[in-house]
């Protein structure tokens, strides 16, 4: 058991004996810790400390999916490169539309999507189109198939109600000639490649994938394939580290489980910040908690162990060993994946080249009660849903221990409970933050 843990157990004690006049050091169920810095302030000096890359890697379009654009890019072309058809039917001259009756046009060509009509559409005639045809010289309006009716092989009759210059696109309508199309620092999503292919770029820049070396530690843990001791259990912490690393497509450097032993966890660090950009543990930062593992990393860089104002995950380290960042993450797999989220996902995105990688923040009525003292935020695990009526409502996933990585796995998003903010009544509004896409 961890100090932290001990801490909480014995003030949990105290408060089923209110009589008991025993102090003790502050604790994880105290409302407001001096010495602890603020989600935002955490927040802060680790953006400050985490420079951007500057290394790119030119990629084949398909293959840059996911990953963050170094260039912007200026679009050669207008799209489309010329005026056609929104619809199947029929281009004419819109002063020709008849206003009053019906009206009869000849019929004088055909055009397609490809193969446009070479000829010339006079007064009160049309042409047969198709779908993305460039509309034929003198033409200026569409009506569609449906509301024309076929004479014979060279006359329609168009009814009233049309509009001219309806069901066309212009040229440049979707992206204009020399227009900033995409900007550096963008995470290329599949629109943004369709939208590359169609102004005729096959090859973009983007930022080389940040390399994150990680490890968990803990003289507990078991691989999964080992037998289970009393006592252990199996490392999941690597798991759904290489989950989160992964989906945002970071090259990753699985080094295992080591034991809480120095030498090793020396060794291993080292290695660790020699191979990568950025370098994660698990476990073993806790107040008071396996002291050594303070002093390698003091050995090694400069690390600052801080206490931060969020439930789960509280204890967290971060610094620089050699090249590399380091952050060291709590033990515990809820409050590993919520510092991870919170803390080190916006450090390693800006690493990583991407701008603006705020989370999205939704309003939603709270359908449980969340007990929540004031003076730390607190991430409790939901489920957001949309009622029949529309309303976006959360629920929480059951039991909220920071070990019960179930309400995570559960979870399809954290309910984001503020600093100031008091228990939670079933039917206030509360902010969530979705995350499991
Ligand atoms: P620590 O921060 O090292 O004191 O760990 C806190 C709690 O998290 C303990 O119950 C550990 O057994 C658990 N824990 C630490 N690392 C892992 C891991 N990699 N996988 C699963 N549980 C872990
Ligand atoms: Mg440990």
């Amino acid at each position: 058991m961890d100090f932290v843990t001990m801490l909480c157990i014995v003030s949990e004690r105290q408060r089923a004996m209110p009589n008991t006049t025993i102090q003790t050091a502050p604790s994880c169920f105290d409302s407001i810790d001096p010495t602890s810095l603020s989600l935002v302030q955490a927040q802060q000096h680790i953006l400050a400390a985490c420079p951007p890359l500057t290394q790119s890697i030119k990629r084949p379009l398909r293959d840059a999916l996911g990953h963050i654009l170094a260039q912007d890019i200026i679009s050669p072309i207008q799209v489309p490169n010329h005026v056609n058809s929104a619809m199947d039917g029929y281009a004419l001259r819109g002063e020709d539309l008849p206003n009053a009756a019906t009206k009869n046009f000849e019929l004088v060509g055909i055009a397609f999507a490809g193969k446009p009509f070479e000829g010339i559409c006079g007064a009160n005639q049309c042409v047969r189109i198709m779908t993305g045809a460039p509309m034929p010289a003198g033409t200026d309006t569409v009506v569609i198939q449906e509301q024309v009716e076929q004479l014979d092989a060279h006359a329609i009759r168009i009814g009233t109600g049309h509009r001219a210059g309806q069901n066309i696109r212009q040229a440049g309508e979707d992206i204009a000639l020399n227009s900033v199309l995409l900007q550096a620092g963008r995470r290329l999503n599949p629109a943004d490649l369709g939208i590359l292919a169609s102004i005729g770029i096959g090859e973009v820049s983007v930022y080389r994938p940040l390399r994150v070396a990680f490890f968990s530690t803990g003289d507990e843990l078991r691989s999964i394939g080992e037998t289970l001791a009393a006592g252990e259990v199996y490392d999941s912490n690597r798991y759904a580290l290489y989950g989160l690393l992964k989906r945002l497509n970071f090259d990753v450097l699985d080094m295992g489980v080591v034991k809480d032993d120095p030498d090793l966890l020396e060794q291993t660090l080292k290695n660790a910040a020699a191979n990568a950009d950025v370098v994660l543990t698990s476990g073993g930062v806790s107040v008071g908690e396996a002291d050594y593992i303070k002093a390698i990393l003091n050995k090694l860089g400069q690390i600052h162990f801080w206490k931060i104002a969020i439930k789960p995950g509280r204890p967290l380290a971060m610094g620089q060993l050699d090249q590399a960042t380091f952050f060291g993450l709590p033990g515990n797999p809820v409050a590993v994946m919520v510092t991870f989220l919170q803390l080190v996902q916006p450090a390693l995105l800006k690493m990583a080249g991407e701008t603006h990688p705020q989370p999205l923040l939704m309003d939603a009525i709270c359908q449980s009660r969340l007990k929540k003292q004031p003076g730390r935020t607190e991430f409790q695990r939901g489920i957001l849903s949309r009622t029949a009526q529309g309303q976006l409502i959360v629920e929480k996933t059951g039991y909220q221990g920071s070990g019960i990585l179930s309400s995570m796995s559960q979870a399809n998003c954290l309910i984001v409970l503020p600093d100031e903010r008091d228990t939670v009544q079933a039917g206030e509004i509360v902010q969530v933050q979705p995350f499991n896409w």
